[in-house]
């Protein structure tokens, strides 16, 4: 029998350690081993990925490369730019591929695309072999266990996971790794690389156009932002497994911390360190394993002699609620990520009124979806202009280095949606979707409908302030000093509410309150935005119209709301 000759195709797990998935390819004892990652156009063209995200995928991908290097010269990671539908017909065949084997990714699109790639290799007569490694719990058992049902709250998470039983232990990275062969592509064709666009986040290149499939090279390297045509990164986070792995270690050093996490006590405003772990955008990549992390938690509270916190404020918590989300999607597909046709998602007429006047049966007011003032107020949430300088200091954050705590995200989506503007969380998600580093389409809509309360949460009643919730933890106002600049010389008393600041203080202190924030400084005083509206009036309009909704509780796949009938009630 001819020993195998194998792609490994890296996509959500940039990592040596603890991979499943590649444990498999390995333990076929292959003769060659190409370790590839395709640029899937999805991601390249299609999804909103900003600067600081490109930067560090292209670090996780560097980082793998060289580690792959190390334990083979003769090997490296393999980019190739082109779609894997159409490229692995062409690599099997090239390559006289025997298995193709990868991670499993349960994400809705994915699975569409991971489907085809299947079948093409099984009509190439190339064996899959595809494994868990993303999650603590393959998602599908999950919902498997969970009844066949999405997994909805963390006691059905704890409750599947006890059936499925505990999770593995993280497995050793390997030592070695066999070569690839010959990596010549015969049907590859130079085409004129790119012209990048340095405006813009986005590709100014067609699927179509861009290069030759190793790279202008040919030489399958990473390439750079300039070559991709995306601006500079400003994240101060960086990427890769080797990064992830010390970053890990030093957390699980400190084994007070560690045992004892407790998510609500954890600050939203502490910076340089921040108060959790800050580990989601190397869970993200999978340049950190969720086992190895998992485990090194378990092992941390085994040998703890206090009292450990327990789920679902602890460590091990934060980790079930991240697989919880994953199984909802696995549950649901595409209808997880929007209210449309999502029988969990409970349907609220955002941006609409929450009074329809007896007389006429229409709005009492003209809050319609196309109402010029809350697309006013949107982009001045998404530019981080609302004149709450909380708000905007934790958008600001956000914007420039792609990571805000969970307690400053809860804030965003709240003010957002439910708690003030009333816009649905779905525009919210596709802002988070662009500039967070940790992006996961699971985790992102899932956290959206609960801080919306669409899902998962129902308490639509108590909402954050974004006065009192930032005061509650930092009364100097030190995290909007450092994201709202313009605020520096604002003293405790007005920091959070500069517009109740005496005209004459704000103009000792250089910085004057009015506007919508597009105001120029002049003359070396700056100007920070009037608050956009009276919170107090907002959060009734908003609690009014939640209150409306869910006693009306229609869903997102209600015949009502499909065929626009909710108007009617
Ligand atoms: P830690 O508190 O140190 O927790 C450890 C790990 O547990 C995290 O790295 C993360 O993987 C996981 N985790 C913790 N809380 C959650 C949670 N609520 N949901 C899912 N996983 C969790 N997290 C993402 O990974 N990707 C997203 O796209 C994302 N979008 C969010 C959007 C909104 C509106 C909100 C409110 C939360 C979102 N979260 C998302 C969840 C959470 O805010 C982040 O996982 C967390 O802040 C990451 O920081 P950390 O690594 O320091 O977390």
């Amino acid at each position: 029998m001819p020993k195998p000759r194998v792609i490994y195709w890296f996509r959500t797990d940039l990592r040596l350690h603890d991979s499943p998935a590649l444990n498999v390819a390995l333990n076929l004892h292959p003769d060659c081993l190409y370790p590839v990652w395709t640029w899937d156009p999805h991601y390249v063209y299609r999804a909103r990925v900003g600067s600081n995200r490109w930067q560090y995928l292209l670090e996780c991908q560097a980082d793998l490369s060289k580690s792959i290097t190390e334990l083979n010269p003769q090997s490296k990671l393999l980019l190739i730019r082109e779609a894997p539908q159409t490229v692995f017909p062409k690599l099997f065949k090239a390559w006289k591929i025997t298995h193709l084997v990868f991670e499993k990714d349960t994400d809705a699109y994915a699975r569409e695309r991971d489907g085809e790639v299947v079948k093409l290799a099984e009509e190439a007569g190339v064996k899959v072999l595809i494994k868990c490694g993303r999650t603590l719990y393959d998602p599908d058992l999950l919902v498997q266990a969970n009844n066949g049902k999405p997994t909805m709250s963390i006691s059905q998470v704890q409750a599947a996971a006890k059936k499925l039983g505990p999770v593995p232990r993280p497995i050793p990275a390997p030592t070695s790794l066999p070569s690839p062969g010959d990596t010549s592509l015969p049907f590859s064709q130079s085409k004129p690389a790119p012209s990048p666009d340095l405006n813009s986040n986005h590709r100014s290149t067609t699927d179509e156009s861009y290069a030759n499939l190793a790279g202008p090279n040919n030489d399958f390297a990473i390439p750079t932002l300039h070559e991709l045509g995306i601006n500079e990164a400003t994240t101060p986070h960086h990427g890769g497994e080797t990064l992830a792995l010390q970053q890990l270690d030093k957390i699980l050093t400190n084994k007070t911390y560690t045992a004892t996490f407790e998510k609500p006590k954890t600050a939203p405003t502490d910076f340089e360190p921040q108060a959790t772990t800050l580990l989601s955008p190397h869970l993200h990549f999978g340049s950190l394993s969720v086992r190895q992390f998992y485990w090194g938690v378990q092992d941390t509270i085994a040998v703890y002699h206090g009292t450990p916190s327990t789920p679902p404020t602890s460590l091990i918590g934060q980790l079930l609620f991240r697989d919880m989300y994953f199984g909802a999607q696995a549950s649901l597909g595409h209808a997880f990520s929007h209210t449309h046709n999502n029988p969990q998602c409970r349907f609220i007429p955002w941006h609409l009124p929450s009074t329809i006047s007896p007389a006429t049966n229409r709005p009492t007011d003209t809050y319609t979806i196309d109402s010029p003032q809350a697309e006013e107020w949107f982009s001045r949430w998404r530019d981080g202009r609302t004149g709450f300088p909380f708000v905007d200091a934790l958008m600001r954050q956000l914007r420039t280095e792609g990571w805000i705590h969970h307690l400053g995200r809860h804030l965003l989506a709240c003010f957002l949606t439910r708690g003030g503007c009333y816009i649905s969380w779905e525009r919210g998600a596709a802002v988070f979707e662009e500039f967070l580093l940790d992006h996961e389409v699971a985790c992102n809509a899932g956290n959206w409908q609960w801080l919306s309360c669409t899902a998962f949460y129902s308490q639509y009643y108590r909402c954050y302030s974004p006065v009192a919730f930032g005061r509650k933890w930092d009364r100097e106002g030190r995290f909007v000093k450092r994201y709202v600049p313009e605020l520096e010389a604002y003293g405790e008393k007005f920091i959070y509410e500069p517009w109740k600041a005496p005209r004459a203080d704000q103009r000792k202190w250089k910085c004057l309150v009015g506007g919508d924030g597009m105001s120029i400084e002049e003359n070396g005083v700056k100007v920070y935005p009037k608050p956009m509206f009276d919170f107090g009036e907002r959060r009734d309009v908003c609690l009014k119209g939640m209150k409306k909704a869910y006693e009306v509780g229609l869903y997102g796949d209600d015949e009502r709301v499909l065929d626009g009938r909710w108007r009617e009630l």
